[in-house]
């Protein structure tokens, strides 16, 4: 080596010294804080996201949790199903602002949803991230997972180890979905002539050991209660249906009721009032609203104690999750729901599902 580039090779090493000790001296800043002044442009796979202003973890209002008092009407609220970046299509937050934004909110927990990827093991990482709040996630079988596939489920169990709870039956590549959508299929199908596939079958067998939560997706109605009945008679102790009042499935009220008489909890899910003709983000024109008053007259008929309730928001041009969440639990109490009420299907239900406290 000559005198110069042996200069320069040693330098190199003296300075990368200097920065491993600089490192391991100085205690490195609060992970939220971190996260909150993180650039839009920096976060790797959200380039096309518009982010909102994050309220400040430094400032006095933001650093404490919303206190337990009947004031806030998030505390102790658990979002069962909300979308955040990364992501195939634009979501307004991502998963680590969502999280700080829901704690600082004081709800209880959430859970990451994603159409095409495992959310278990991003659940892991926002979980050291962001504290306060439990993060859950899980798998959505759908076509980039290999559709009904055992092993998917059971890398996700791996990966996310107590933070993966959930596997959702096909949703946006479901056959029934691309029919409803008036897409071109065929689809995923977890049925033939009124039957489960096998393939179905021993993913149920592999839920139902891993003690893992059954939602049902964008199946046909039909399939909801096939794949409900086999689930029980398989020991699935936890079956949600997947937005139930939703074009996919699109139960009716006698269906949603004989769905919890098989034991299932129906979610309803704040987007599905945002949606319909007069919908502002990208898509949502196409599926029918869902107001929130005619959630409550189900709510009303069926119990709150078959019911939980979620966002399904992250969309630009929606609420964020939990504004939106709140806006939901006021219209809620406007049409007539009860405190009560509301406790058991934001708080009390889901806590029961992910095996927390509530
Ligand atoms: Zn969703």
């Amino acid at each position: 080596m000559k005198g110069k580039a042996k200069h320069r090779y040693f330098s190199a090493i003296a300075l990368a010294l200097l920065c491993f000790l600089l490192a391991i001296a100085i205690p490195s800043p609060p992970l939220a804080l971190a996260i909150a002044h993180y650039p839009s442009d920096e976060i790797p796979g959200t380039q096309n996201v518009t982010f909102p202003a994050l309220p400040n973890p430094s400032s006095a209002e933001n650093t404490q949790p919303s206190s337990p008092n009947n004031s806030n009407p998030l505390f102790g609220a658990i979002d069962f199903h909300v979308h955040s970046a990364p992501d195939i299509i634009n979501r307004s937050i991502d998963d680590f602002e969502l999280a700080q934004m829901a704690a600082n909110a004081g709800m209880k927990a959430i859970v990451l949803k994603n159409h095409v990827t495992t959310t278990a093991d991003r659940a892991v990482l926002a979980s050291k991230i962001v504290p306060n709040i439990e993060i859950f996630g899980g798998i959505v079988l759908n076509q980039p997972v290999g559709g009904i596939n055992p092993d998917a489920v059971e890398a996700m169990t791996k990966l996310g180890g107590d933070r993966a709870k959930i596997v959702w039956l096909p949703t946006t590549d479901a056959d029934y979905h691309l029919k409803v959508f008036d897409k071109p299929g065929p689809g995923i199908k977890i049925a033939e002539n009124g039957t489960l596939s096998p393939q179905t079958e021993g993913l149920l067998k592999l839920i139902a050991e891993k003690h893992l939560i059954l939602e049902t997706g964008h199946i046909s109605p039909t399939e909801v209660m096939l794949v409900i009945d086999k689930a029980r008679q398989l020991g699935i102790e936890n079956i949600v249906v997947t937005h139930a009042m939703a074009d996919v499935p699109g139960l009716s009220l006698d269906q949603m009721r004989h769905c919890a008489e098989m034991g299932a909890i129906l979610e309803l899910a704040f987007v599905n009032e945002l949606m319909g003709e007069n919908a502002v983000a990208a898509g949502h024109d196409k599926w029918h609203r869902v107001s929130v008053a005619e959630m409550a007259q189900a709510i009303r008929a069926i119990g709150a104690q078959h019911f939980i309730l979620s966002t399904d928001l992250g969309r630009p041009g929606d609420p964020l999750p939990a504004e939106g969440y709140k806006r939901f639990l006021e219209k809620l109490l406007a049409a007539g729901i009860s405190p009560r009420e509301i406790q058991i299907m934001k708080r009390e239900n889901p806590a029961r599902l992910l095996g927390i406290k509530s």
